[in-house]
Order: structure tokens, then sequence, then C-alpha cells
């Protein structure tokens, strides 16, 4: 399937692959050695959101606390404010002032922080906030994520406090970090966003370029799909906010309207790449039922139904991801081809999102769903480079048998010259060429003489020899723009632009005696001669094809009357 012309691309997917893959690899080792990713939590939902600091801390209020095991907290979507309590490791780092507490989603809505402080043996608690933004809170360190220093007066073995609300999916890993760690932890974070933007901007920025030169739909629909694909990524991952530094509420209006643009157009681009609207309108009828979805959830965004719109944008995505699956496989089963690179493209797409939402471990997971999103921007780049090859090729085919049949249609089967039909489309185009440059233009009908009288002697297929060979001599002598065509049964009409009567005169008569000298073989193995009579005019300003076919007949007659095998030229020359 990998053709020649894939190889060098082919091969610029793989490497990219590969440094995803080490970057992903270098991320996970610093992860592993050097970091406590919190496990002990205690987690409080505070459904009507009352509840205070002072409330949750007091010692009687820990019962109202669940356990909650696992080192990811990942506790759905939903409107309630969630209070977890935890200790934090490693004092003596702490005492050093070298600790940072990184909560690893800066896709959370809010988030409040209580560190446990103890003053004069009395325990007290530092708040600490990012209020409504993904900004970073320590400072230096360049972090998408939420990142805390933790105080150095931090009272060990006391629990720390977090209240966060989120419209997204509130999955929040908790890691606790020395500063050193956590800042090459993070140049190798921004390493692996690095290389992930570049592919999406390479792929955007080439697409772009053939966008524009080839002016095709389904490559403006990919470019759109990958510039807001692009923004939703840099919303998301909390770089927008962390170059722009723009007021909050803007990054939540970009986040809907990079993600619904993200999904209009990957809708638009894949019924356009399929040709679904060729195929059957249930097809038509599905993609704009998506389409509605995408611009409701849209509208709910921005209109605050945060909650509500993220919702329907994960049923969106399940459902939008699983049908464009079938319907590619569906259009490949059909016989279209280049379905099967936009299979393998969304396949891989489709392969990240399930391994994110099942895998416990965030870092390893949504770093191999960017990884899979790059990858499909190349894939389907190529898709889109291969589809249009064979959608070319198809289309030269097809041009090529428009050519041939329309050749196949101008042409006598049996001699092989133009016929009829060519010849009533050539000549009014000879005669405006005569009247736009003044230039001479003959007209001569030639008719093979007796013929009748042959056919009945040496029978039909001798008469087709006698066809055939009067047609090779008339090929043979007359060259373009002069053209020979069969007008009929064993009459000929020859010609001849940009010459005069008198010069078409000596031509048609060198054709006349070349017939005359050949011999035919009769059954009888006598030689027969063949004769042939014709008359010729010159156009006349004021002259049609029909006039010029009756001058020129006349003369024939007036040949055929004075004996045959000659020809004569009308009497108006
Ligand atoms: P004239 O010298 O007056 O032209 O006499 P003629 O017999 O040639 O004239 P006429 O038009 O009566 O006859 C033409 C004959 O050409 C009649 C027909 O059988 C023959 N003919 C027409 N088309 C074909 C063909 O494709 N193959 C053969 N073998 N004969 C054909
Ligand atoms: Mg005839
Ligand atoms: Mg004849």
């Amino acid at each position: 399937m990998i053709k020649k012309d894939y190889i060098p691309v082919s091969a610029a997917a793989a490497l990219v692959l590969a440094l995803c893959f080490a970057a992903l690899f270098l991320s996970h080792d610093d992860l592993a050695g050097a970091s406590d990713e919190m496990q002990h939590f205690m987690v409080f939902e505070d459904v009507s959101q009352n509840y205070d600091l002072a409330t949750v801390s007091d010692p009687a209020f820990a019962g109202q606390f669940y356990s909650y095991a696992d080192a990811d907290l990942s506790l759905g979507v939903s409107a309630s404010v969630f209070w977890i309590r935890f200790p934090l490791p490693d004092a003596a780092a702490i005492a050093a002032g070298d600790g940072v507490l990184e909560l690893a989603n800066p896709g959370i809505s809010w988030i409040r922080l209580y560190f446990p402080i103890e003053t004069d043996g009395r325990l007290h608690y530092i708040e600490k906030t990012g209020g409504q933004c993904r900004r970073p809170v320590l400072h230096d360190v360049w972090s998408t994520d939420w990142a805390f220093a933790v105080p150095a007066n931090y009272a060990a073995g006391q629990d720390v406090f977090l209240q966060v609300k989120s419209i997204s999916a509130l999955r929040l890993p908790v890691v606790f970090w020395s500063v050193k760690d956590f800042s090459r932890f993070l140049i190798r974070e921004n390493f692996f966003y690095g290389l992930f933007y570049g592919v999406l901007l390479a792929m955007l920025l080439y697409n772009l370029f053939i966008a524009f030169a080839l002016r095709d739909r389904t490559y403006s629909f990919y470019v759109c799909y990958m510039f807001f694909m692009l923004l939703y990524q840099l919303d998301t991952h909390g770089h927008l906010a962390l170059w722009l530094q723009w007021p909050p509420g803007i990054y939540n209006v970009l986040f809907w309207l990079g993600l619904t643009a993200a999904f209009v157009f990957s809708i638009l681009f894949s019924t356009s790449f399929l040709q679904l609207h060729k195929t059957s309108r249930v097809y038509t009828r599905l993609v704009k039922g998506l389409l509605a979805m995408a611009l409701l959830f849209g509208l709910l965004g921005l209109v605050g139904l945060d909650l509500w719109a993220n919702l329907l944008s994960r049923v969106l995505g399940l459902l939008e991801t699983f049908m464009f699956l079938v319907l590619a496989g569906l259009r490949w089963r059909q016989g279209f081809k280049p379905a099967l690179f936009y299979l393998i493209a969304w396949g891989t797409l489709a392969m990240g999102i399930l391994i994110w939402i099942l895998s416990p471990s965030r870092i390893q997971s949504e770093q191999l769903l960017m990884v899979c999103t790059a990858m499909e921007s190349i894939l389907l780049s190529l898709a889109l480079s291969d589809r249009f090859k064979t959608l070319q090729s198809k289309e030269v085919t097809l041009l090529r048998n428009v050519h041939y049949y329309h050749d196949l249609s101008l042409l006598d089967e049996l001699t092989g010259l133009y016929n009829r039909r060519a010849m009533e489309m050539r000549v009014p185009q000879e005669i405006t060429q005569a009247l736009l440059h003044g230039q001479p233009l003959s007209f001569a009908i030639m008719d093979i003489d007796f013929f009748k009288k042959y056919n009945d002697t040496y029978g039909h297929w001798a008469g087709d020899q006698v066809l055939k060979r009067f047609s090779k001599i008339l090929s043979a002598m007359v060259q373009p723009p002069q053209t020979a065509f069969r007008f009929g049964g064993e009459e000929f009409v020859v010609l001849l632009p940009e010459m005069s009567p008198e010069r078409g005169f000596i031509l048609v008569d060198q054709i006349r005696r070349q017939l005359a000298s050949e011999r035919f073989i009769g059954p009888d193995q006598v030689p027969v001669r063949v004769t042939v009579s014709g008359g010729i005019t010159g156009f006349q300003s004021t002259d049609s094809l029909m006039t010029l076919l009756q001058r020129a007949d006349q003369a024939l007659y007036r040949a055929k009357d004075a004996g045959r095998n000659r020809i004569l030229m009308s009497r108006e020359e």
C-alpha cells in the first residue's frame, strides 16, 4: 500500500513518533524517580457549596470525609465543590524551603489550597489561591499547571486542605516535588510540548500552502481543523494563558470556540474526504446531526452552562469517533481506497482517546493522547495527498476516456478516416478561419466510379478492400491542415484550407491518378482497375457548408457525365 512517494513522509512520521516516545520516556523517568504522587486522600463533596475551612478542618468534621485510595484523584464531572485533605511527605525538603506541590491539571477552573502552619503551638492555615485562572502560582518556573511553593514553616504531619471546583472532569493528580526536580521535569515536559505544537503547526502550514495552490475544499477543512485543534490544545494545556496573560474569562471563550470549531471542521473534513454526500442521504443526515450537536455544546459553553456543554462534548467526541470509523470502513469496502489512510489516522486518535479514558496514570496517557493527536495530523495529511492522487488519476482516466470516445465518434470504422460528422464540425471552423485571415479554402468531393457494379461483380468484401486502399492513398497524399473525410458509401470529401482551387485541383487530380494506377486482383486473378471522379470548388465569402457541397457535387456530376475518371472544377471558378 505504501508507494514510493510516501517513503520520506513515512520516515518523518516515524521519527516524530520516536521523538515523542523518547520525551514520554524521559518525563516518566523523572516522575518515578524524584517525586511523590500523593496516596492518602480524604474527600468530602460539598454539594451545597456552603462549607468553609474552619468547618471542614474541625477535628469533629473528620468523619464526613471518605477515604480515596487511588493515586490519581478522579472525581468525574460535577457541579459540587470538593474538599480534599492529605499530609505532605518529606519534611526535610520542606524545611529547606525546597518543596513544590503540583496539581497537574491546568483545566481545573478554581483551586484553593490551605497549608497548615504552627506558630506558638497554635495551628492555623495559609491560603494560596489561583482564583479562577490557570496561571501558575509558583513564579520563576515556566509551568502551565497549578504549582504551589510549600511554605518552609509547614506543620509536618498535618493535612493540607484543597478546595476545588471545575467545569471539566475533576481529574487531579497531586504531585510533591523538590524545586530542582520539578524544574527538570518541566524542561522535559516543555520540550515535549514544543515537539507536539511543532508537528501541528508544520502540518497546518504545509497543508495551508497546498490548500491555496489547489483551491481544494477538503484541504481547506483540514487546515481549519488543524488551526482550531492547535488553539484548543494551547488553551487546554494552559499555554495561551501563560503566554498571553489576558483576563481569565477570555480563555473560557477561546476554549469553547476552539473545541466547537475543531469539531465542526473535523466533521466537515471527514464528510468531504470520504465523499459522503455522493453516497447516501442517511450519511448526510447523520453528519447534520453531529454538526447540530457541536454547535449546541459550543453555545451552551459560551452562555456559561459549562457542565452541560462538557458532557455533551464528551458524548459527541465518542459518537463522532465511532461514526467516522464505521463510515470510513464502509467507504473503503465500497472501493474508495483513500478511506484506508483515513481509517488508520482516525483509528490512531481513537486509540489515544481510549487509553486516555481508561488509563489510571495521568502523564503517560495524556502525553500518549498528544502523540496520537500529532500522529493523526500527520497521517491525515498523508491521507489527503493519497486521496488527491487517487482522484486525480481517476480524473485523468475519465478525461482520456472522454477523448477516446470523442475521437471514436468522429472516425469511420472501415477506413479509419474522419467521418461525415467530423466534416460537419470541421468545415464551419475552417470557413471562420478563412474569413478571419482572408486565406483561400477549397472543397472537393470524390466518388468511386461504377462501384455498385464492382460490388456486384467481385462481392462486397472486395468492394471494402477498394474503399480501404483508396483511404490509404488519401491518408498518404492529404497532409494537415488538409483533411480527407469519408462522406458516406464510396464518396469522400477532401477539405483544403490555405489552398486555392487551382492548387487543390492539382492535388485531387494526383489522387485520382494514383488510384487509377493501382491494380486490384479479382477472384480470377485478373488485375482490375478502379477509377474515381471528382468535383472541386473554391470558397467564396458568402459560402456555407451546404453551398460548398452543392457546387462540388454539381462539378462531380459533370465529371461523371463527361465519362468519369476525371476531376472537374465547379463552373463558378
Ligand atoms: P457511379 O459511377 O455513378 O458513382 O456509379 P456507382 O455504382 O458507384 O453509384 P451508386 O451510388 O449507385 O453506388 C454506390 C454503391 O456503393 C452502392 C453500394 O452497394 C456501395 N457501397 C456503399 N457503401 C459501401 C461499403 O461500405 N462497402 C461496399 N463494399 N460497398 C458500398
Ligand atoms: Mg455514389
Ligand atoms: Mg460511385
